[in-house]
């Protein structure tokens, strides 16, 4: 398989070079098949090539089962502060970078933001410079500091397994994230809106920019993508 580079542009200024999205695998004929299951009770219609009207249906109706049919395999490098976030959605299945066979090399730099003091659940995009060059250089240093202290613990012979606890939050990893459409339509609907984290929802815009590219009646039917010209 070779995995396709997402097009996606930053969103914001606060996106960063060291995080990405990449498609690795599709169900082929994706939308073909759901629609051919959605039919089931219908088999004389079922190979019927219009399928845009019956999937916006099924998505009104909440007839979700049908987007179990195909699935989709996306490459996701972040790091390993938000990587717990997006491994909660239990119905995937993943594969991560294992920092106890193999060595971390690299750290995600994040722009700060100040702390929202009504909802604890949220930041505010109004820091003054200086303090957004303090966060860079203390990002820097802290992770100068922690990975010179990882490599010695490496060449001193400690495990992998151990020597990644001197490792900060913002080091690099990288999931296989595997899902059924249905549970990529949630995701990217909750991970998109408001109440996830900046970081978090910026990985999520690029999922639905390639769940959109590959599967583009269902992204009409989701009313993600404008609907086609009659
Ligand atoms: C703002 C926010 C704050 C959070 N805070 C915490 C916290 O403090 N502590 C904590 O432990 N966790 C927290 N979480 C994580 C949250 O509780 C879930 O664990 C996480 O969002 C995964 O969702 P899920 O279990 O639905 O898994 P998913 O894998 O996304 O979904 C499970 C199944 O439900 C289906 N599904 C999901 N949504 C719908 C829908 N709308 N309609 C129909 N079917 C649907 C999916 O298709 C899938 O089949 C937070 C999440 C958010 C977004």
């Amino acid at each position: 398989m070779n995995p396709v580079e997402t097009t996606s542009t930053p969103d914001t200024q606060n996106t960063n070079e060291t995080e990405s999205v990449k498609l690795i695998g599709l169900t082929p004929k994706a939308e073909e098949i759901i629609a051919y299951c959605a039919r089931v009770s219908n088999p004389q219609n079922q190979d019927n090539p219009k399928i845009s009207n019956l999937l916006t249906y099924c998505v009104k109706n909440g007839h979700w089962s049908i987007f179990e049919q195909a699935s989709m395999v996306l490459e996701i490098v972040t790091s390993r502060g938000i990587a717990p976030q997006i491994l909660r959605h239990r119905s995937f299945s993943f594969q991560e970078f294992s920092q106890r066979y193999a060595a971390a090399n690299s750290y995600v730099g994040y722009q700060p933001r100040r702390q929202d003091l009504k909802n604890r659940q949220n930041s505010v995009d109004d820091l003054d410079t200086q303090t957004k060059d303090w966060f860079q250089q203390a990002q820097s240093e802290v992770w100068e500091l922690a990975y010179t202290k990882y490599q010695q613990a490496l060449e001193k012979g400690i495990a992998k397994e151990c020597a990644r606890f001197l490792l900060p939050l913002n080091t690099q990893t990288r999931l296989y994230m595997n899902g059924t459409v249905r549970s990529w339509i949630h995701y990217i609907e909750l991970r998109t809106g408001h109440g996830t984290q900046l970081e978090h929802m910026q990985i999520a815009n690029k999922c639905k920019q390639i769940f959109c590219e590959q599967l583009p009646t269902v992204a009409q039917s989701l009313g993600w993508l404008p609907p086609p010209a009659s």
